[in-house]
């Protein structure tokens, strides 16, 4: 029999496991198939956010990856091709280089590949895409996706399982937001209790409709800190926001009810057995606030919601520490290293390194590529695969886990941990 090593055995087996994506925002498949950008629809995030830090401006962003502006492939080219030598080394840069030439046989991006490339692109994304990309190439089981507000949340159950934002029932800031509301929700939302009940009624529909968890997404745009607010502090801001034709109120004047509603959602969560999701650390895009999203900044509701369970996003990066001690505190706080494999494969490495140390094995949550694309899901997942074997095996050899151990984990990180906490 040949000998093999252990990095052999390890990835062979890292490679196998039918993965729980715990996080993706991939459309439908009839979306990409309509679209015949090529190349240039994939800056609908992460490298687009480094375009513009590395100096790129909006406008011409913009008009790069707008598909209705009529603008040619190469005069989208030619508004790239500037910015792209800055950005190419990025873990974003690397991972589109990477699922670029994995699925499309195209080896680099430049001035002399870049047309062939997006012809393959248009040619390749047709019905049976996802069956190929997300199950044959990704070996992804299933894949939890985001639905925003609004948004149906009766995804293809072949590849899905939606998992809604419902931030807007906390977030009406004037009557026109609250009147956007009742259409949404199709009821008179006039007082704080028809919101509530509103909210109820939503988060039922899409119960009944097969979601498995929440998503909670406010560190875009404000703290993740939310008081105790009692009903009739909330009541009184309710009254205000109905009566304020403008945007009047400030952050200060909203918080109370918008830390009352996230509580309300969180507690009626925890009763219908749902997990919450919740978007902690680097916001995507640029400029933003990034203390607003330090995990840390919920260990009261940890505290408050003992029978809730928190799935922490991201790794809470650059504060993933910071969560490796919350998990290790709560029962009720799970580690999820979504999307870190794609900002820094390195990042990922010495954190998930650092947490098989710190914080018991059951709520170490290893995959999800968060992307807007089933290619970017796929370059993220075998990403996921690489940087998990590397660090297993490094634990193996230094006499850390013993590989047994090893391969037992690899199971649990990247997909048994998942299908326990969403039940799948
Ligand atoms: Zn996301």
């Amino acid at each position: 029999m040949k000998s093999t090593t252990v990095r052999e055995r390890l990835e062979e087996h890292i490679n196998t496991i039918q993965l729980i994506d715990t996080h993706e925002h991939v459309p439908d498949e009839r979306v990409p198939c309509s679209r015949k950008l090529g190349l240039f629809d994939f800056f609908q995030h992460y490298v687009s956010s480094d375009l513009v830090s590395s100096g790129m401006s909006r406008e011409a962003l913009e008009s790069m990856r707008n598909p209705d502006n009529g603008l040619s492939l190469e005069q989208r080219w030619a508004l790239l091709a500037p910015h792209w030598p800055y950005v190419r080394m990025t873990g974003y840069g690397r991972a589109l280089l990477e699922y670029m030439s994995d699925l499309f046989g195209i080896e680099d991006i430049t001035e002399d590949t870049y047309l062939e490339l997006c012809r393959r692109i248009n040619e390749a994304r047709q019905p049976g895409w996802y069956r190929k990309v997300l199950k044959e190439k990704a070996g992804i089981d299933l894949a939890l996706v985001i639905t925003w507000p609004g948004q149906s949340v009766e995804v293809d159950r072949e590849f899905f399982r939606a998992v809604p934002i419902l931030d807007h029932y906390a977030i009406p800031g004037t009557r026109a937001e609250l009147a956007n509301l009742e259409k949404q929700s199709d009821r008179a939302i006039q007082t704080l209790d028809q919101l509530m009940a509103a909210q109820e009624e939503t988060l039922d529909r899409f119960v009944s409709q097969g979601i498995v968890a929440v998503k909670l997404f406010l560190a875009y745009r404000r703290t993740l800190f939310f008081d105790r607010v009692s009903k009739s502090e909330a009541a009184r801001v309710f009254d205000r926001v109905w009566l304020s034709q403008t945007q009047d109120l400030s952050f200060a004047d909203l918080k109370p009810l918008q830390d009352f509603m996230t509580r309300r959602l969180i507690g009626l969560a925890v009763e219908r057995g749902l997990p919450i999701q919740v978007h902690t650390g680097l916001q995507e895009g640029n400029g933003n606030y990034i203390e607003n999203s330090r995990p840390t900044l919920m260990t009261n509701l940890f505290m408050e919601f003992s029978d809730a369970k928190f799935d922490v996003f991201h790794a809470g990066y650059p504060y993933t520490g910071e969560v490796a001690v919350l998990a290790k505190y709560f029962q009720n706080v799970y580690a999820n290293l979504c999307w870190v494999h794609a900002i820094s494969p390195r990042t990922a490495a010495r954190t998930l390194d650092e947490w098989i140390e710190t914080i018991p094995a059951n709520k170490i949550l290893g995959v999800g590529g968060d992307s807007n694309y089933a290619e970017g899901a796929y370059g993220h997942c075998k990403i996921a695969r690489r940087v998990t074997g590397d660090v297993l095996v490094r634990k193996v050899e230094e006499g850390y886990l013993k590989e047994s151990e090893a391969l037992w984990f690899a199971d649990r990180l990247l997909r048994e941990n998942a299908r326990a906490l969403y039940k799948l």
